[in-house]
């Protein structure tokens, strides 16, 4: 019997594997594709978006270089000068239903918590690069993946969970469904799925343009919708608001395609040859919760939108960075009590705002004068310095804040990289996926107390280059503050905190 059997092999069932195994729990992938790459993960179809805090995620697991260079880039790019004293103006920002901005507008000064870090800015990957450095992963940690194998039966009492896939049966402790947007394990273990109904379908495809010319590149909104080109040859994208009505069991033949297009565009371009597509839509739904009984959700299995602003996978990242620490603690028995029901607590809120943030961009593209009007509204509001700072707040990922009912303002938020004299910082002491007690003051109390965890948190002390008033935080195996002693170390203020999150100490 496994610890925990994971449906789906794509990006969040991988990180996911990755860090239960990282945490000593024997894990199984049953993934349903026969082969690991496939032309719709590779680019340009497979482009996706990494978010700052997706970029951070991988930085703070040792992941950063190989990411970076399996997505072909310069990983020194991505990050601060490791000599920067100061952070950095963000450099990159994400648009809105289309409309760019400019990042010099963001105001630096009212972004709280930012230190320098090699991790601070998003960088386009594609499916096919971030699912091998993650299949590499997991093999370097043992975790078992099964390819060609679909789960089609899941079923659970007080003690296991039962998985068929591929004519086998599989028992296992706990079953995590990342079976992505037409989840199997959703459907079959009972999760309710609501939300919105599309107003549009859309299409990814790769295309010999007969007269590309005609169509400029980048996002270009019409009164029938949006087309976009990337700088990749032939890379076309589109939304043709049909109100969702295209039967996306049917082929997409080249016919289909150009007729869109020119609807869309309003020109008479040619197709000569659609090589590869795919369609989607704006159907906007989540789970009611990530979890009925041994059985929970993670990805697009527990939510899908649009996939304007590229935030699913990002949200799907934060899940599984979200749920890993706190399955792993609950299979070696450590959880505290109500530790693995905080994953939906924390992340659907979060997940709830990324499906309202895509719905609010779908309404301002309708075709038609009001949304005409709506996004002159808005395009005048995320140009001012405030608007541009709220889109770079809400999408970059570093500024989600989770509920963690203490209002020092640090806690519930991802960790700044705390740098110590020596050059070490806090993402290279995350990267055995343990909890972290920095101790910049060095209290003797503190360090006794935090000995108490030895081996599930790790305890840092020193002085560090910046320690933002504080005198001493207790960081969460997924890098979020779990408490902030401000402003002289209180060891007993500590001690509930790591055994809130960390459940009873061994010593
Ligand atoms: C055109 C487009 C552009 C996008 N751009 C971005 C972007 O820029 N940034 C961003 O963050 N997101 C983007 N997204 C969204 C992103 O691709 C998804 O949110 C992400 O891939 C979800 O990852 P996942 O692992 O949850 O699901 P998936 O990637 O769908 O993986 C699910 C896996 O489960 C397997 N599976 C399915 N059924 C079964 C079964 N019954 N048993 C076992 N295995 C099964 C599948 O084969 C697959 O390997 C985009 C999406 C689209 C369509």
């Amino acid at each position: 019997m496994h610890d925990v059997v994971i449906a789906g092999g794509g990006p969040v069932g991988l990180l996911l594997a990755g860090e239960l195994a990282l945490s000593g729990c024997s894990v199984l992938v049953l993934e349903r594709d026969r082969e690991p790459s496939s032309p719709l993960k590779a680019l340009p179809l497979g482009l996706r978006g990494l978010t700052a805090g997706s970029v951070e995620l991988f930085y703070r697991r040792g992941l950063l270089k190989a990411v970076a260079k399996a997505s072909g880039v310069d990983a020194g790019k991505v990050g601060a000068d490791p000599e920067a004293i100061e952070a950095p103006a963000p450099r990159d920002l994400s648009h809105f239903a289309g409309m760019a901005l400019d990042a010099a507008g963001i105001e630096t000064s009212s972004l709280p918590f930012r230190l320098p870090s090699p991790a601070m800015e998003g960088f386009m990957t594609s499916l096919e690069a971030v699912g091998e450095v993650l299949s590499e992963r997991c093999a370097a940690l043992g975790a078992e993946i099964v390819r060609g194998a679909p789960v089609t039966a899941v079923a659970q009492d007080d003690a296991a969970v039962v998985v068929t896939a591929g004519g086998r049966e599989h028992r296992a402790r706990w079953l995590v469904g990342c079976d992505g947007g037409r989840s199997a394990v959703r459907e079959l273990a009972g999760f309710d799925f609501v939300g919105t109904e599309p107003l549009f379908t859309g299409y990814v495809a790769k295309v010999t343009f007969a007269d590309p010319d005609r169509l400029p590149l980048g996002f270009n909104l019409t009164p029938n919708g949006m087309y976009l080109r990337t700088p990749f040859e032939g890379h076309l994208g589109m939304m043709d608001f049909d109100g969702g009505a295209f039967d996306r069991s049917r082929p997409l033949t080249r016919d289909h395609l150009q007729t869109v297009l020119r609807r869309v565009s309003g020109t008479d371009v040619t197709l000569n040859e659609v090589h590869l597509a795919s369609s989607f839509t704006d159907r906007a739904m989540q789970v009611t919760t990530y979890r009925k009984g041994r059985v929970l959700l993670a990805g697009d299995a527990a939510h899908i939108h649009s996939p304007l602003g590229g935030q699913g996978l990002n949200l799907g990242l934060g899940d599984a960075v979200n749920l890993g620490w706190k399955l792993a603690a609950t299979v070696h028995g450590s959880a505290p009590d109500g530790l693995l029901d905080t994953y939906t607590g924390e992340r659907h809120p979060i997940g709830a705002s990324v499906l309202d943030w895509s719905r609010a961009q779908v309404a301002t593209m309708k075709p038609g004068p009001n949304a005409a009007a709506l996004r002159q509204l808005v395009r005048d509001l995320i140009s001012t310095p405030d608007g541009t700072t709220h889109v770079y707040r809400a999408t970059s990922g570093l500024f989600n804040r989770y509920d963690l009912g203490s209002e020092q303002p640090l806690v519930g938020r991802t960790a700044p990289d705390f740098r110590f004299e020596d050059g070490t910082r806090l993402g290279d002491l995350l990267r055995q996926g343990q909890g972290v007690a920095v101790d910049f003051s060095t209290d003797r109390a503190l360090r006794t107390a935090a000995k108490r965890w030895e081996g599930r948190i790790r305890y840092a002390a020193g002085p560090v280059r910046d320690d933002l008033g504080l005198r001493a935080v207790l960081i969460r195996p997924d890098g979020v503050v779990a408490w902030a002693g401000e402003p002289t170390p209180d060891s007993r203020a500590f001690e509930q905190a790591a055994a809130q999150w960390f459940g009873t100490p061994d010593n």
